[in-house]
């Protein structure tokens, strides 16, 4: 029988969470807490320029699982080859 555990792995490039933090926003997060619109509101343009928040997303969907945080294995990629194979009656 097919052992599931052996299909999928958690996805090296994301550590597992499907996404990456996108690196224009790293000045935004403190130790526990995210400085959000609000807050942001504290510092005016014209005292902090380069508090601004990017325009850019927060997060970026990992290329690598496509959010999924888990990637195939060998074994999974055949499994889902044969699967492919045999779901299409017009193959
Ligand atoms: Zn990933």
């Amino acid at each position: 029988m097919v052992d599931l555990n052996n299909l999928d792995k958690q996805c090296p490039k994301c550590s597992g969470l499907g996404r990456m933090e996108n690196p224009a926003w790293i000045k935004f997060w403190t130790k526990d807490w995210f400085r959000a619109l609000d807050t942001e509101a504290l510092y005016t343009d014209s005292k902090n320029k380069e508090l601004r928040q990017p325009s850019e997303p927060m997060f970026f969907i990992c290329k690598e699982c496509h959010g999924k945080g888990k990637v195939l294995t060998d074994e999974g990629k055949r499994l889902i080859g044969f699967i492919r194979f045999w779901i299409n009656p017009n193959y």
